[in-house]
This record gives C-alpha cells, structure tokens and sequence, in this order.
C-alpha cells in the first residue's frame, strides 16, 4: 500500500473540523490571562541573556522577550509547556488522561488536510533576502554553547522510498546567514537522508518553528518510520491537522506554524557542530554532523520565535511524556498490574523510572524491573513502589524506599548493559542497571505499611478557616 497517496485522496476532501487542542497563540493568551506568562523589558540580550530569564522563570511563567539585544527586532517566547499539567491544558485534556490520550492518538493517527493558504506563508523571503542572522532572533543558550541554535524547530522531510513525511526536532547550530549543522541520531530522519544521499540528492527538510503544543509533542512520539508524526499531532488534537505545501518544496508544513525554514541537507557534506548543552545537563561535543543550506524563510507577519533552552523544564518533558506512554504501554502488554510510569524530573527525564504497580505475585516487582529496562535503553535506575505511593513526588518515592525496601532482599544490579551514550560516567553507553523493589511484601501483615493519616485533611478549606487579622498573642508591649 502507498500511504502517499492514500493521503492525497484526503486532501482533496479538504474540511476543517474544530480541534479540541490550542495554537501557540491561542495558548500563549491563555497563560497570560491566567497569570504564567512574563514579559521582558526590550533588549534582553540573545547571548546568554534570553535563556537565563527562562531558566529563572522556568516552570513557574512562560517568557516573551520582545526586541532582544543582539537581533534586529523580532520577539523570542520560551518556556511555553514547562510543566506537564499546562502541556495537558494546551490539549484540552485532563492530566491524569495525558498518556492514555496520547497512547490513543498513536494507536490511531488521522491523516492531514491540505488548506490552500496558512498564516505561516505571509510573509516570503527568498535569494539574498534570505539571512537567519538577520531574519530571526536566535539566542545563544548555555555558556559554552558554539553560538546561536534553533532548538524548537520541528524537522520535516520526506521518504524517498515511500513519500511519507517525518517530523523530528534536532539542535540546528546557525553556521552561516544560510547554513545550519544539524546533529542527526540513527532515526527516522537519518535514514530519509541515507536513502536520498545514496541517489546522489540532497534530502528537502523544512524546519518549523513556533508549532502547537500538539505538534510539539507529537513529533516526540516513539513510533514505527512509516508513521508520519503530523497525523499524531491531529489525533491528539481531535481533527485533521491543517497543512500547507512549502512554496519551494514538496513538504507539507502546519498551516498555523510562526516560521517555516526551507532547505536541503546536503549530501557528502559534513562540518563542525557544538559544543551544545544538553539535556543530561552536560555538553554534547564538537565534531563534524550535517549541513542543511536554506533556500527560503516563510512567516507569519511578526512571528514568535520559539526557543527551547537546552536542558530545561520544556526540553525534559517535551521527549519525557511521550516515553513515558511508550513505556506504560510496553509494560502493561506484560504486566497488567502496572497501573502507572514516571520519568522522574532528577533523572532528567531519561534515566530514572518510578512505577507503579498493584502486585499480585510474590517477585512480580522484580520482573517488573527488568521489563523496564527492556523497555527503553536509556533507562538506567528504577524504583518500583505500590499504588499508594504518589510517582509524581520523588519525595513520596524516597519515602518507600526509604521504609520499604532491603538492599540485600529488594536491589536488582545488572551490568554490562546498553545504556544512553550521554550519560557521562558510561563507557559510551555501555554501563550498568539498578532497580529497587519498594514494593510491599505481599504477606506483610496491612496495618504495619499503612501510612499514617489526618482524616478530612485534604479537604479543609484554608481560605474558609484562616483568620489573617493580626493575632492576639501578636500585641507586645517590650
Ligand atoms: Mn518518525
């Protein structure tokens, strides 16, 4: 079957239904109504100075930071989805719903819908117009970082073999007024590229920057090549997604994008790239990677320039979410009993698990461990504990394991394994497994792990019961 044309044939039925889920701006004015968006005075500098008003704020606000030092006008948003309740938000889902919502748009994509013009096409630049140093105003992130980089560009290209589009989001180091490097794992992306290189062509990429939260999080999704991400992104948003074909290449890009780059990744061509700080919270090294040349820069009129600082909140749970329904569903195929999976925040959302499962047979827990590091080769520490345990607070985590786990009777050690190539104190990857059972023992008597509680806690009204006039006691006279 040729899922290309297949597609065309939706194309021509061009409908626009509502989507459930949030453009960027559409989400940006609901941060800002609700309190979760700073803007920066005018001329935060792009080097350093736009990314350490992120960090600070990150988590807490989201950042616009209007006319950078450094640019040549041009606003730069930050920090947008830096916590996985607004990510949620942004989708218009509930967040207890967020991996089962996207485990269901995985299982099921909807196929595009070509519209015949989008916002992202306003404003055109092409030939000598085009200069990403003067275009855009892209920040420098971390200290030793080579220079400016796009972080939240979505990558687009197509499969030679096939005609299915990618979408992937890789650091683009600004090399040139026309020439990002690109660092290309051995994905999805790679291989186009391969297949492209090995005809003796350049692969067509457009890189799409200031995307919706779903596409966002749609092009992080951990799925077979033959599935293009774009359709995730409107399964998870409940309708076809809008797309409009590059003026210059034969890709199709989210009709609603801030910034569309157009260009080639260059066949036979490769030169330096980073250092880049990465999201282990160490560098990522120089060597040679690959080159894309840009042909044509399209935008919105005055677009938001979205940048992502490497490292941060935004950059761990854009790819830690679509791990973590990844890995639910992998390990629920095994082991029904798992009721839940966290990436913990301290492990940078890689390589530390917590699970949770209701065990029913003795060393269930133990099994479950070695699922899990089946189940993703990045993951390295895992602490499985009980459904009373709350997988979202590592202190609640810390707590069982602090009270309900015995090194000689609950640690699982594995070494000799394939581990993350950026983890730093692995031989290239090539390190070791730790899982703690912090689960109950099954025949423990129950009163003896309860844990203690006030009843009617959580239900006190504090603004109801709290007095804040001065107190009594408070009226000294020394
Ligand atoms: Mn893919």
């Amino acid at each position: 079957m040729n899922a290309y044309d297949d597609k065309r044939g939706v194309h021509a039925a061009a409908a626009s239904q509502a989507r459930r889920d949030m453009d960027l701006r559409d989400w940006l004015i609901r941060l800002h109504a609700s309190d979760r968006l700073a803007t920066a005075k005018p001329g935060m500098p792009l080097r350093f100075g736009v990314a350490g008003l992120a960090n600070r704020l990150d988590g807490s606000k989201a950042l616009v930071a209007p006319s950078p030092e450094g640019a040549e006008g041009g606003t730069v948003i930050s920090g947008l989805l830096s916590r996985r309740e607004w990510m949620a938000e942004a989708l218009g889902i509930a967040p207890e719903d967020l991996l089962s919502e996207f485990q269901a748009a995985v299982a099921k994509p909807l196929p595009w819908c070509e519209v015949p013009r989008g916002r992202c096409q306003d404003v055109t630049y092409e030939g000598d117009a085009v200069d990403l140093t003067r275009l855009l105003p892209i920040p420098t992130h971390n200290e030793h970082d080579s220079g400016p980089y796009i972080t939240a560009g979505l990558m687009i290209c197509r499969d030679p073999r096939t005609g299915i589009q990618n979408v992937s989001i890789h650091r683009l180091q600004v090399s040139g007024p026309r020439e990002l490097g690109a660092l290309l794992l051995p994905r999805h992306t790679l291989s186009y590229f391969a297949a492209a290189e090995e005809a003796g062509e350049d692969l067509e990429v457009a890189v799409v920057v200031g995307a919706s939260p779903a596409c966002l999080l749609a092009s992080q999704a951990i799925v077979p090549i033959h599935v293009d991400e774009l359709e995730i992104a409107g399964a998870l948003g409940g309708a076809p997604l809008d797309v409009v074909r590059c003026i210059g290449k034969n890709i199709f890009v989210p009709a609603q994008s801030e910034i569309i780059i157009e260009g080639r990744l260059l066949a036979n061509t490769m030169r330096p790239e980073g250092p880049f700080g990465e999201f282990p919270q160490y560098y990522g090294p120089r060597a040679d990677r690959h080159v894309i040349e840009i042909d044509a820069v399209t935008t919105r009129r005055q677009p938001l320039f979205h940048t992502i600082v490497g490292g941060g909140l935004e950059h761990l749970i854009l790819g830690g979410i679509p791990r973590e329904a990844t890995i639910l569903n992998t390990m629920q195929g095994m082991f029904p009993s798992v009721t839940n999976v966290h990436l913990a925040p301290g492990g940078t959302y890689r390589y530390h698990l917590y699970v949770q499962l209701a065990p029913r047979q003795p060393g269930e827990a133990k099994n479950v461990i070695m699922a899990a590091f089946a189940a993703h080769y990045d993951i390295k520490h895992v602490v499985v504990v009980n459904k009373d345990v709350d997988i979202y607070n590592a202190e609640m985590v810390e707590w069982a394991v602090a009270t309900r786990f015995q090194a000689d009777r609950d640690l699982v050690v594995i070494g000799g394994t394939q581990g993350s190539k950026l983890d730093p104190s692995t031989d290239e990857g090539y390190g070791a497994k730790m899982g703690l059972d912090a689960t109950v023992p099954l025949d423990a008597p129950e009163f003896s792990f309860k844990r203690i509680s006030v009843p009617g806690e959580a239900d006190i009204d504090l603004d109801a019961v709290l007095d804040d006039s001065v107190p009594e006691w408070d009226v000294c006279d020394d």
